[in-house]
């Protein structure tokens, strides 16, 4: 994960740590370093340009040059920036409610069912009756697909096979939750392959008709700058509490879990890093900065 970026910022702190005698220019190549690395990241050019300009600030504001050790300080100012940047501190998903319910949207193949499984089985975890719904009405295989999962984790999962109403069937999971003393309800949706308006129109309707606690949207961090593009239109739909990074394990360049945060103003919540159901942690800001940072 972060392997390009680690070392390319890397490379740029090397500049300053090396040298003998530290000058504004140095200081200030190495900020456009920074930059060019956040950029070659898939890091949207305004976000890197806002960061980049806040660090050369700090870096003059606490004078990198007379430091002691001055690549030090900087690396230092540039995990506090990054960890800014991606929200600051760790925010947790709101489950409270009788039962509190958590919709899930995002596209397709984003690890939205995946995540459902693994979200159901950490609120098992902290002893919380969970339900899954499944309201993929689209995809025949999702219901399977959940069903293995549920089946996997021990919750059990609310189906309606035939019914192809979306909202109908995410009403009378809430019911059935109601009726069998569940706590939390997790709302699988259907996802399309490009964000269509009929699909748009559907879980804007499954939202207003469950009401939920939280709404997650899922993204690949794969799909780099398109990941923050997608979350923008769902955000102006669904104004959504959180995001999901998911397929954190595979080679992704970062941008999306950089630039997220401050293009839709939401925070990540959780990131998936596999196909196991374990492979779910919470999003700790100062973190994932020390990972980038290497
Ligand atoms: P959905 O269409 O949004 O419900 O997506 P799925 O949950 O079916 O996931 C699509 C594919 O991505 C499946 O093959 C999953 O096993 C895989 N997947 C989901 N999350 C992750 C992850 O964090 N890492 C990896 N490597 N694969 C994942």
């Amino acid at each position: 994960m972060f392997e390009n970026l680690s070392t390319t910022l890397d490379r740029a702190f090397k500049t300053l740590k090396g040298q003998g005698r530290i000058t504004d220019i140095n200081v200030a190549a190495t900020v456009k370093e920074i930059r060019k690395a956040l950029v070659d990241a898939d890091v949207n050019y305004k976000v890197a340009k806002t960061v980049t300009d806040k660090i050369r600030d700090e870096a003059m504001g606490r004078k990198v040059l007379i430091a002691v050790e001055p690549g030090q300080l900087l690396v230092k100012i540039v995990h506090e920036e990054l960890t800014q940047l991606m929200g600051g501190r760790l925010q947790d998903i709101n489950v409270k409610g009788e039962p509190a319910v958590v919709l899930i949207a995002g596209l397709q193949g984003s690890g939205k069912t995946t995540f459902s499984g693994k979200l159901a089985n950490y609120l098992k975890k902290q002893n919380r009756n969970v339900l899954l719904a499944a309201c993929d009405i689209y995809r025949p295989a999702a219901i399977d697909q959940l069903k293995v999962l549920g089946q996997q984790v021990g919750v059990d999962v609310y189906a309606e096979p035939e019914n192809k109403n979306a909202v109908q069937i995410a009403r009378n999971a809430i019911q059935f939750a109601k009726a069998n003393n569940k706590k939390v309800v997790i709302v699988d949706t259907a996802g399309r392959l490009a964000v269509d308006e009929q699909m748009m129109r559907e879980i804007e309707e499954v939202k207003k008709a469950v009401q939920p606690t939280e709404t997650l949207f899922v993204v690949d961090s794969m799909t780099g700058q398109d990941a923050v593009n997608t979350a923008k239109t769902f955000n102006d739909r669904l104004n959504f509490d959180g995001v999901v990074l998911t397929k954190l394990d595979g080679d992704t360049r970062g941008g999306a879990a950089l630039s997220i945060r401050s293009v839709v103003d939401k925070p990540i919540k959780f990131i998936s890093t596999g196909e196991k159901m374990e492979a779910i942690d919470l999003f700790y800001p100062e973190r994932m900065a020390s990972r980038i940072l290497g």
